[in-house]
């Protein structure tokens, strides 16, 4: 059987942490391959804050290129409204009924799961690949696990991954203040930045 991860995201730009994840997630869970599945832009979020999804998931293919076991997926963003990732994983287990999936996440979307659109049906149809950040210890990832194991029967496995202080909304800051992020993001994503002149 086929197991795929899926590493859903604004990537808003793609950072080396979200790589550092997915990396995780393919040697420890031994998954034959994680999709990078870019978020469409939320409706509200058009023309304002967000950069445009053309944008994002080019940077997120040039990003990726270099892993033959990493693949690009337009599955949400070639969908039309808002893309829930119950939706997203249900419409999948149609598609690929054979498939065991695996939904790839950092410590925030962890712990607020549970307030996402339909959290049963993501618990059901994945297994939850978890990865701690911003200082969440072990303890607290595991009594998160702990619950949502008892409460919704879910499947999930805590990802070791060491910490790393890097976020997306922390290179757009540095961009425009005209700090260099180099060491935060792949070469290939910092070239496209800069060619689209894209957070200045
Ligand atoms: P994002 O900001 O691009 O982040 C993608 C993932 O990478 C998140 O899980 C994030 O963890 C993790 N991450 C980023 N930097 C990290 C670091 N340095 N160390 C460890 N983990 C790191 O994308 P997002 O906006 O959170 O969206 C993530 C996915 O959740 C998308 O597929 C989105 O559609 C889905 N989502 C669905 C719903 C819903 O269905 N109602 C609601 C919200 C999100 P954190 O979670 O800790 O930020």
């Amino acid at each position: 059987m086929e197991r795929i991860g899926i590493m859903g995201g604004t990537f808003d730009p793609i950072h080396s942490g979200h790589l550092a994840m997915a990396e995780a997630a393919l040697e420890q869970v031994e998954l034959d391959k994680v999709l990078f599945m870019p978020s469409k832009t939320p409706p509200h979020k058009r023309h304002s804050d967000v950069t445009g999804e053309r944008e994002r998931a080019e940077m997120v293919q040039c990003a990726i290129s270099y892993n033959p076991r990493f693949e690009f997926s337009d599955f949400e963003l070639k969908r039309y409204g808002l893309t829930y990732t119950a939706d997203t994983l249900a419409l999948l287990q149609q598609q690929k009924p054979d498939c065991v999936w695996y939904f790839i996440m950092g410590g925030d979307s962890f712990f607020h799961v549970e307030k996402w659109y339909h959290p049963e049906e993501i618990l059901r149809l994945s297994t939850i690949l978890a990865v701690s950040r911003d200082g969440l210890s072990q303890e607290e990832m595991e009594r998160q696990k702990a619950f949502l194991e008892e409460k919704y029967q879910a499947k999930i496995q805590l990802l070791s991954m060491p910490q790393m202080d890097i976020s997306s909304t922390e290179i757009r800051s540095k961009i425009a203040l005209g700090d260099e992020v180099c060491d935060m993001v792949p070469e290939s994503v910092m070239t496209y930045i800069d060619e689209h002149g894209l957070y200045r």
